[in-house]
């Protein structure tokens, strides 16, 4: 495939090509179906199809999910965007050329505060339209059908997605995971696991950043290698949606996300604060939500980042079913129901694997340990008051480290940065893998 072939120019890939499956240890079996369905979602001509291109051997000899070959091809923090791959630049080039990407100067960003574009740019105009101000860009979507909870959970995969999948199954249900690129790299079996039931992936960036902040390249790397990312663990699937951290998009952000990437943008209507509320406060959040009209829909913005949102979820389930509402996987809810943009879903008969959809054996990435430092140098470089991360995520401990990087984070003067609790989790992981 040709998204293979580009990347073989990647020193670090080529280690992840020449590396044998079975080098990590792993015993499954790991075969996947060897070719895909001919339908896409975006038209003939849309750069996905080349930059994520089906041939006979595509979705076929992957890295097995887990395994550190299947890691070593990606980036351990924010993206460099000098040395992404050169067709992900080419598709953001012509279409800047046609005049599909506006031309709209980034935000800055102050810590706890909503990114704030240049003086004589409004943020509510049509042509700059920032969901973070409220703007609803035509096309971008906020609501779910009448009637119809459509189910989504953010910052995953986490220790917590196991628990909320079984939870989910016991209930015949699913959900849809707008998933962190870089969480699913540290946690390779919680992805298989809502992989494997059914339920529905879709893009939550690499690294969780303000993405109006961001300069076009950089949100090259956010969406390229969250989908590579996805595509390459998943038989080669293809995500449709994608969800901005702190729902913060606009028309140049979701145009790069649809022109070259074909992804649509997902918001929400509703918001329960559960990442920063109580069990109780969630439960009145929910039980106000519920008691409204049904039209529209619900989309209620929820997180399986911690017990207390995957709880407060859980306590508050039967309240939806009781109340009228039809619960769906938010994927499967909105427009024609498909999933992916080049297949129907998950589990569907159109992209059958016959392995790499099997529960990973690997309860680790086995990440160097040299990685953990340019990772939490990234979330201190991601949190800029941050200055005692790297040095506590150096000196790994069983406790201690983890109140210190969670105190550095915390306090760092952005208790409302919902990214320190994602990229948080991922330090409490790579502190458990050093034990
Ligand atoms: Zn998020």
């Amino acid at each position: 495939m040709l998204f293979r072939s580009i990347l073989l120019g990647l020193p670090l890939v080529q280690a992840l090509i020449v590396t044998p499956h079975d080098s990590h240890g792993h015993d499954h079996i790991h075969e996947v179906r060897r070719s895909l369905p001919d339908s896409w979602y975006q038209p003939e001509g849309h750069p996905i199809h080349d930059l994520f291109k089906r041939d006979t051997d595509d979705g076929a000899d992957y890295p097995a999910v887990g395994s550190p070959a299947w890691s070593a091809g990606y980036p351990t923090g924010a993206p460099d965007t000098t040395n992404l791959p050169a067709a992900w630049v080419a598709a953001l080039n012509a279409a800047v050329a046609a005049g599909k990407i506006p031309s709209i100067p980034p935000t800055t960003n102050t810590p706890g505060t909503n990114p704030v574009y240049p003086t004589g740019i409004d943020p509510s105009s049509p042509s700059v339209c920032s969901a973070t101000y409220k703007c609803r860009i035509p096309g971008d979507i906020w609501d779910s059908p009448d009637g119809v909870f459509a189910s989504s959970f953010d910052d995953g995969p986490s220790p917590l997605t196991p628990s909320l999948v079984q939870f989910l199954g016991g209930n015949n249900d699913t959900t849809t995971h707008f998933m962190i690129g870089i969480n699913i790299i540290y946690y390779p079996s919680q992805f298989l696991t809502a992989l494997n039931a059914g339920h529905d992936i879709g893009v939550h960036t690499w690294t969780h950043p303000y993405m109006t902040t961001q300069s076009n390249l950089d949100l090259l790397g956010q969406f390229g290698y969250t989908i590579q990312l996805i595509h390459d663990s998943s038989g080669g699937r293809v995500p449709r949606y994608w969800r901005p951290p702190y729902g913060d998009s606009d028309m140049r952000v979701r145009a790069i996300a649809l022109e070259v990437f074909g992804l649509e943008t997902v918001i929400w209507n509703q918001d329960t604060d559960d990442w920063d509320g109580t069990p109780d406060s969630i439960q009145a959040a929910m039980t106000r939500f519920l008691a409204m009209p049904k039209s529209p829909g619900l989309i209620v913005l929820e997180h399986e980042i911690a017990s207390t949102t995957v709880n407060g979820f859980m306590t508050a389930y039967p309240m939806i079913k009781s109340n009228g509402w039809k619960f769906m996987s938010l994927a499967k809810a909105i427009a024609d129901g498909r999933t992916y943009q080049n297949a129907e879903g998950s589990l569907s008969d159109d992209v059958e694997s016959a392995g790499i959809l099997v529960e990973s054996t690997s309860t680790s990435t086995a990440l160097p340990t040299t990685t953990l430092a340019l990772v939490a140098t990234s979330i201190a470089q991601s949190n800029t008051s941050v200055t005692s991360a790297t040095s506590a995520a150096n000196n790994l401990s069983p406790t201690p480290e983890i109140s210190q990087i969670s105190a550095a984070i915390l306090h760092g003067g952005n208790l409302k940065q919902l990214a320190s609790l994602s990229l948080l989790s991922s330090v409490l992981v790579f502190s458990h893998l050093l034990l």
